[in-house]
């Protein structure tokens, strides 16, 4: 699709594309003082992700397969960016020695949670806009046969599935989270479902329309997931941070 050096707009990616995708495009445009970057990355596990340059901040959106490129993905994408832009941070995960042996499996269960809160965001305005952000988690999750036990430690396979049930109940699909509630109690799941639920009333009461508010709220989330590890800790908070030289962003040490 696009050497990496070449900036594309939404219109030149050739999808179908709206003004209101374009509308957003444009805002994040202005909130970087950049060009948003769309590159074609075969490697990555997800269809799309929204990530910044390392060296200069350039907001860039990485498409996994050029026919998997949608217009609701590339609004999703860019929403994503929009928070970055409005102060929301990267977070620096950092593990206690205790810790150290999950730290693959919790950095997948802070993923899961991070993105479903900032989807809480901007899912109802994609609604509003036309698009159905939960289209195909929506077919997965009705379709899903959920694995029994097996081997998995127990507290290791109850917060992979109470994350992702978190996930579920963030998305605001009501079709969706009935299915997956239903899908985890028939195998017996029931710890994560409470899990998920403490989780999302915690952070449904202290609230995520803030960068700041949204810190609080995930450690709470994880707190509730972890339930008798280690306690996760919001560390410090570096605002403006020196080597983002071009355009500052905040970012925040998370302590597992
Ligand atoms: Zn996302």
């Amino acid at each position: 699709m696009t050497p990496h050096d070449e900036y594309l707009s939404v219109t030149e990616l050739q999808i179908p594309s709206t003004s209101r995708t374009a509308t957003l495009e444009a805002e994040v445009e202005t909130l970087f003082g950049k060009k948003v970057l769309y590159l074609l990355r075969p490697g990555i596990h997800e269809r799309a992700a929204a990530v910044l340059d390392r060296k200069d901040d350039t907001p860039t959106i990485e498409f996994r397969a050029e026919d998997e490129i949608e217009e609701s993905t590339v609004f999703h994408e860019l929403y994503h960016l929009k928070l970055l832009a409005e102060g929301f941070p990267i977070y620096n995960l950092s593990f206690s020695s205790a810790m150290t042996p999950y730290e693959g499996s919790l950095r997948q269960v802070y993923e899961t949670i991070r993105a479903a809160m900032q989807h809480a965001h901007f899912f109802p305005i994609m609604r509003n806009q036309g698009f159905d952000p939960t289209a195909k988690s929506r077919s997965v999750i009705t379709g899903m046969k959920v694995p029994q036990r097996g081997n998995r430690a127990r507290d290791r396979g109850d917060f992979h599935n109470a994350a992702d049930l978190f996930a579920t109940h963030m998305a605001g699909d009501q079709i969706a989270l009935a299915a997956h509630i239903e899908a985890l109690r028939r195998c017996g799941w029931t710890f994560s479902v409470e899990k998920a639920n403490q989780a999302y009333e915690v952070v449904r009461r202290l609230g995520f329309d803030q960068p700041r508010r949204e810190a609080d709220a995930l450690v709470a989330a994880l707190n509730v997931l972890f339930e008798d590890q280690p306690r996760a800790i919001l560390q410090r908070w570096v605002a403006n941070r020196q080597k983002r030289s071009t355009y500052s962003l905040n970012e925040a040490e998370l302590m597992l």
